[in-house]
Order: C-alpha cells, then sequence, then structure tokens
C-alpha cells in the first residue's frame, strides 16, 4: 500500500475478469483503491464487509442476481445507500441506462470503456460524494455547537440548575398549561439560612461550594421530569411543580430538608442548627385566567418570609385562595 492517502475506495463489480482487469488497471494509475466483485452476491458482502466510496456495476451478471439487483440492495440499506453507484452498460443499450438511473444510480458509463471517460466520471462522482459528507459533518458538528450554546443560555454556571431565564420562561408556560388543563402547579421558594455568616465564616470559595451541594439537594428532591430547580438569584432558589397539589409540595419540601440533612454541610454560626439549613415558602393554585403568575410568586415569597420569621429551617405552604398552613 502506498503512504500517500488513496483518493477513494472504488469496488468493480463485473462478471467479465477483463473488464475487472482492464478498469482496476485505470483506477490504479489514476491513483485510487481498489477492490473487485465478480458477481452480485459476493459484491453485497464485500460492501457490508468494507464500505467502499464509489461503486462501477455491471448490469448484465451471470449466474446470480444482475446489476439492477446489486443496486436495489444497496438504494434500500440505511448503511450503503449514500454510496455512489455508477452503471457499466452496452453502448447500445440506452434502456438499461435509464433504468439504471431510476434505481437511483448516479451515472453511467459505457463499453468499451474510454479511459478518461472513467477517470473523469470516477473523479466528478467521489468529489460530490466527499463534499456531501463533509456538509453531513459539518452539519453534525453545528447542531452539537447549538445545543451547548442552549444549555449554556438556559444554565447556572456556578450551581448547574436552571438559571433565573430558564425560570421565568418555564413557569409562564407551565402556568398557562395548568390553566388550560385545570391542574394544580406549585412554587417552592428557598433560602439559604445565614448565608451571610457562612460566606464571612468559611470564604467566598466555600459559600460556592456550598451553594453547588444545596442545587444537587434540590435536584435531588424533585426528581419527576416535569420538575424544574432553579437558582432564582443568590443564594435563593426556586422550585416549579407543575400537576403538584399542596400535599405534594409539601412532601417535596420535606424530601428537601432530609437532604439538606444528609448534607450535614457544617455551619458553626448559624443560629437554628450546626449544619446549613433551607428556609421554604411554597405557594399552590389550580390557576384560572383571572389570576396572575406574579401572586404565585408573591404569595410563595411571603411564605418563606414567614418561615424566616418563624426561626428558619421550615417551610410554609400557602395555597392560593385557603390561607397560609403553618407547618
Ligand atoms: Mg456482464
Amino acid at each position: 500500500m502506498s503512504d500517500h492517502p488513496s483518493k477513494g475506495l472504488i469496488l468493480i463489480i463485473d462478471d467479465n475478469s477483463v473488464n475487472l482487469s482492464i478498469l482496476a488497471q485505470m483506477l490504479v494509475v489514476a491513483g485510487f483503491e481498489y477492490r473487485v466483485a465478480a458477481d452480485g452476491e459476493s459484491a453485497l458482502e464485500s460492501v457490508q464487509y468494507e464500505p467502499p466510496d464509489l461503486i462501477l456495476l455491471d448490469v448484465q451478471m451471470l449466474p446470480g442476481i444482475d446489476g439492477f439487483e446489486v443496486c436495489q440492495h444497496l438504494k434500500t440499506n440505511p448503511a450503503t445507500q449514500d454510496i455512489p453507484i455508477i452503471f457499466m452498460t452496452a453502448l447500445a443499450d440506452p434502456k438499461s441506462k435509464v433504468k439504471g438511473l431510476s434505481l437511483g444510480a448516479v451515472d453511467y458509463i459505457t463499453k468499451p470503456f474510454q479511459k478518461e471517460e472513467v477517470i473523469a466520471r470516477v473523479k466528478i462522482h467521489l468529489k460530490i460524494r466527499f463534499l456531501v459528507q463533509e456538509l453531513a459533518q459539518k452539519q453534525t458538528e453545528l447542531e452539537h455547537a447549538n445545543h451547548q450554546l442552549q444549555r449554556l443560555a438556559t444554565m447556572d454556571g456556578l450551581t448547574q440548575v436552571a438559571n433565573r431565564h430558564a425560570f421565568d420562561q418555564y413557569l409562564i408556560s407551565e402556568w398557562k398549561r395548568s390553566i388550560r388543563e385545570r391542574r394544580w402547579i406549585s412554587l417552592v421558594l428557598c433560602d439559604v439560612d445565614y448565608f451571610k455568616r457562612y460566606n464571612d465564616t468559611y470564604g467566598h470559595q466555600m459559600g460556592d461550594r456550598c451553594l453547588q451541594q444545596v442545587a444537587q439537594a434540590l435536584v435531588q428532591a424533585a426528581r419527576r421530569p416535569a420538575d424544574l430547580v432553579a437558582r432564582y438569584g443568590g443564594e435563593e432558589f426556586a422550585l416549579i411543580l407543575p400537576n403538584t397539589n399542596p400535599s405534594g409540595a409539601k412532601q417535596v419540601a420535606e424530601l428537601i430538608q432530609e437532604e439538606m440533612y444528609q448534607l450535614k454541610i457544617p455551619h458553626a454560626q448559624s443560629d437554628v442548627s450546626q449544619y446549613v439549613t433551607l428556609s421554604q415558602g411554597i405557594s399552590s393554585v389550580v390557576p384560572t385566567e383571572s389570576e396572575a403568575v406574579a401572586d404565585l410568586i408573591r404569595i410563595a415569597d411571603e411564605a418563606l418570609y414567614e418561615a424566616k420569621k418563624q426561626g428558619r429551617n421550615k417551610f410554609i405552604l400557602a395555597p392560593i385562595g385557603s390561607g397560609s398552613t403553618k407547618v
């Protein structure tokens, strides 16, 4: 094998060994690699084993399946359908040319072979083939990059949960859905207790680490696919819980407390615990057109304030329209 990169691998399929060797000779001189198959069945096997960049395919082959059948097989298999096929037909056989093209071949060449024509057609179809592959590759890379951008645009960089922008958008869409489907929606706002003291005591790097751990605890507590955990502000987080009634929201709040307790992040300066704790305010409603999503946030915020006022490390549940429930 040559040390130079090949210009392409061509599979020649022909039941005539003289044709095979003529074509092989032409291709080698022009710098291509080639493989040969003397019948349709072994050609199909060869393609599966090592897909070529292009196929030269004889129409009439005996015994076994002819060139048209080989073409049909290759064009119906997703793994091989993009390999360009050039049919080889007798000069005085226009029907075969038309049939070959209608079966998905990109071109045809006629026998007896003209060297310049064979090489020119092989080159142009290989060039198209490689350009199409390159384009597909670029397209995949672009989609990947877009996906990453989308993720970065909606994610909080420090805690890896949704950012405020994603929170706002998701809350509005789920609020509208709840109105349409007449379902409960719950919102949990939570705040790290004595977080300023935590930063002052342990430093901002530890403060960042603490927020990351809290975010993960919240993700653990709200695990249904529709639940969304977001960083709402500095040390404040929000959970959107679609299709969740007050008792379901209460269960999530308890899970959050449990997860926080398991974390056991030391907080020597906290007045309520030796560990980092959260205060939570919860609002729940089956919304109608007459209510505003801002009310859901305001009531959760008031409940959070109430939880703080009542000594922190607790949650207050405030279903809209039925008064607040202290827990
Ligand atoms: Mg033949």
